[in-house]
């Protein structure tokens, strides 16, 4: 079925929203409402023309936010609604049509990401409100690594808090990963054999991807674990908890705040969270900035290396995200830190990749494991999974 999809990530205070049209030509519509709740809630966003628009929607809440965003659709309808979840726990493997079982199950889950899941549905009870006569589509984070085996989801825990708990790996960004996987397998020579996907952005993980199913990712039970990103710090040792609060005093909620919003590149580099600051630090020699990046791109190499046990063969590494499409220095040190796995960077190739650019970094000739830039496109395939689901359940 192709209709057009309108995809809604709705946060406790935002929704960020996309209109993708089943005609490729016709020009996608985005933007996102702020700030929900407060006197400074806007909507901020571009027209099909390619104008900015804010409009201010003071006090607005998610209802009010999607009856002006109904407004800005420019008289463009669309046929399905596609909401981008972040947790659907082991019930969920692929994307479901929303009904009262499928709320009950997204509630359920909720204590595995008491931040996302709630909003999500905040957003879901908006829509069906605004939307009444549309179908709705719930897309999952997670659902594109239930392919996991035992092996790589299991903690090393006591069985009775996977079975009774949950406690395991999920992994999130699954729809990032899915998409430039995929996309990888369709543009180069190789298909779909194995890759390793770093989709590196304010959050970050990485994937193997085996015949366009995920075998093992950096993210876990929450998105803290793995990589270091803009503010989380990625993979601690566990026993660090139970030392802050035995020797600081900390208490679990502050533990919990420094580890996600004061840590990461904003934590090491003292300066900032964004990798551009990072970048033009570290270039004047800053030190914390330097540090940063050095950890930052050790991480991602470690990462990738451990994720390799994961693929029979490797076919190549796929970098994407805000940083991994546009920082050249991240995936030159990335690809520089891992020698043995026989990538030949083309450094000119590299430099030359412009911001939204799909390709191959390869030098000429190479045969070796490939090295790509794919832009990612997570409410395309949000919109994507949407369509499918319908014509499944048609
Ligand atoms: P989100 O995860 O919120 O979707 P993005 O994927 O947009 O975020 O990634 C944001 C990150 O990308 C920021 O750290 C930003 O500094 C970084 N970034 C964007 N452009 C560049 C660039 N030209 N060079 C280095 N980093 C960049």
């Amino acid at each position: 079925m192709n209709v057009p999809v309108l995809v809604i990530n709705c946060g406790s205070s935002s929704i960020k929203y996309a209109l993708i049209d089943t005609d490729p030509e016709a020009p996608r519509l985005a933007g996102i409402a702020e700030r929900l709740g407060s006197p400074d809630a806007c909507l901020k966003g571009k027209s099909s023309a390619g104008d900015k628009f804010e409009q201010a929607l003071p006090n607005a809440d998610h209802t009010q936010a999607l009856s002006a965003i109904l407004e800005r659709l420019e008289g463009r309808t669309p046929g399905a609604i596609g909401h981008r979840i972040v947790h659907g726990g082991e019930k969920f493997t692929q994307a479901a049509l929303i009904d009262a079982s499928v709320v009950s199950a997204i509630q359920a889950t909720a204590a595995l990401a008491p931040l996302h899941n709630p909003a999500n549905l905040a957003g879901i009870a908006a829509t069906q409100k605004v939307f009444p006569q549309l179908p709705q589509v719930a897309v999952f984070d997670t659902a594109f690594h239930q392919s996991l085996s035992p092996t790589a989801y299991r903690y090393a825990l006591p069985e009775s808090l996977y079975a009774e708990h949950g406690i395991r790996r999920y992994g999130f960004h699954g729809t990032s990963h899915a998409f430039v996987s995929q996309r990888a397998a369709t543009l180069s020579a190789r298909g779909a054999g194995g890759w390793l996907t770093a989709h590196l952005g304010n959050g970050c993980s990485t994937c193997a991807v085996w015949n366009n199913q995920s075998q093992d990712t950096s993210m876990g039970l929450t998105p803290l674990e793995g990589l270091v990103m803009g503010t989380r710090s990625g993979d601690v040792d566990p026993g660090l908890h139970a030392h802050l609060h035995r020797q600081l005093g900390w208490s679990l909620d502050k533990i919990d705040d420094v580890l996600n919003k004061q840590s990461g590149l904003l934590g090491l580099s003292g300066l900032t969270n964004d990798m551009r600051e990072v970048e033009e630090a570290a270039e004047q020699g800053h030190e914390g900035a330097m540090l940063a990046l050095d950890v930052f791109c050790y991480r991602i190499a470690k990462s990738l290396a451990a994720l390799s046990c994961a693929l029979p063969s490797l076919d190549g590494v796929i970098f994407t995200g805000g940083i991994g499409e546009n920082s050249p220095i991240v995936r030159r040190r990335v690809v520089g830190l891992l020698p043995h796995f026989g990538f030949a960077l083309n450094e000119i190739r590299n430099d030359a990749m412009i911001r939204g650019q799909e390709g191959k970094l390869d030098s000429d000739q190479h045969t070796g494991p490939e090295v790509w830039v794919i832009p990612t496109d997570e409410e395309g395939r949000i919109a994507m999974e949407t369509c499918h689901c319908l014509e499944v359940q048609a």
